[in-house]
């Protein structure tokens, strides 16, 4: 059984936890609705603004919490919505984004923004959605992917959008891609960073998939396709089996840092260098291993969860994928530089516990 992430909720909280954990495919999966509520905590009252545009996508992403929950239970997977109004502060920016508490949206303008007290906002609701998200992330480990959603209207200055779905990247297209061709193949019409770019710094996807390293993609649904609960339940429905193909596309993500923040530019590497720079790595690795004797496999075992021995065997089905037979203690030789037996006769001391088949 997967671990369960058990959250509790109280009022103070500003956004909506749902737990997941469950034994579906949706193990590494969280979801993410950033601009869920349409709803602002009594003390902020309307805002000043005519209750009539809080039924309006200035609040919130119309049908994009409906559409999150079902995928989050269809996945069996966590996810975290935000509580609050987009109004309140956009927990999609970065804390110095001079659009966090919007004066204007729309042509609306929202009286109860001027001289707000940005930094009690952030405190108190923008800080501990970002700290949750971080904290879920943590506690699931390994290598979660991110999923993001969002909705936009079907119209903009007059102008029509004629993408169904939206996928929004940056640099890590390792989701995207794949999300974006398997809804192409189901005859979406799919936006590529339309009706939106995905490199925006400092936000939501910023901040947990690229900072962290994670897989992560944003899907913006047009509001026109989800714009009661059951068109966005139905909407999940489609949309669900064609991220899990996808995310099988995608494969066993690992950590990659596509954009690592003022670095330079990572010089262009052929693929034949790459693998000598990669070989010479492992080789001496390997030499590293041989002169620390005093190191003991289940000590690395413990500590990385991986030994000596799991070099061997990673050498072994390496081997094998090019068509080399190698039995384990051969492979285990490569490392070892000797039989393992020998090895372990010399070096090996402590409990002699089995850590290996
Ligand atoms: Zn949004």
């Amino acid at each position: 059984m997967p671990p369960k992430y058990r959250f509790s909720m109280t009022d103070d909280e500003p956004f909506e936890l749902i737990s997941g954990g469950g034994p579906g495919p949706g193990g590494r999966l969280l979801f993410l609705c950033d601009h869920a509520s349409r709803a602002l905590p009594d003390a902020f009252g309307d805002l000043g603004l005519e209750r009539t545009l809080f039924a309006t996508h200035i609040a919130c992403d119309i049908g994009a919490a409906e559409v999150t929950r079902a995928l989050a239970e269809r996945f069996e997977a966590p996810a975290i919505l935000a509580r609050w109004s987009r109004l309140l502060v956009d927990l999609n920016r970065g804390e110095d984004d001079p659009t966090l508490v919007m004066k204007l949206s729309d042509g609306s303008i929202i009286p109860g923004n001027r001289g707000a007290d940005v930094a009690g906002r952030i405190a108190r609701f923008h800080r501990p959605y970002h700290a949750r998200i971080d904290e879920m992330l943590d506690a699931m480990g390994g290598v979660p992917v991110l999923v993001s959603m969002h909705s936009f209207t079907p119209s903009w200055k007059g102008r029509a959008r004629p993408w169904e779905v939206g996928v929004l990247w940056d640099r890590d297209g390792r989701l995207a891609r794949p999300l974006m061709r398997r809804l192409g193949e189901a005859g979406f019409t799919v936006g590529d960073n339309e009706p939106y770019s995905g490199e925006l710094e400092n936000d939501t996807l910023y901040r947990h998939g690229t900072m962290r390293g994670l897989p992560h993609v944003l899907i913006e649904i047009r509001q026109d396709l989800i714009a009661d609960a059951a068109a966005a339940r139905a909407f999940a429905a489609r949309l669900a089996p064609i991220l899990e193909l996808a995310l099988e596309d995608m494969g066993t993500p690992a950590l990659t840092f596509t954009r690592p923040l003022g670095a330079p530019a990572m010089p262009t590497i052929d693929e034949k260098t790459r693998e000598s720079l990669e070989a010479a790595a492992f080789r001496r690795l390997v030499a590293h291993l041989r002169g620390r004797t005093d190191v003991q496999n289940i000590d690395l075992m413990n500590l990385a969860g991986f030994c000596r021995n799991c070099l061997g065997d990673w050498y072994r089905e390496a081997a094998a994928e090019k068509g080399i037979a190698l039995d384990k203690d051969q492979a285990r030789e490569i490392v070892y530089g000797m039989p393992p037996a020998e090895w372990k006769a010399r070096y090996q001391t402590g409990p002699t516990q089995k850590i290996h088949k």
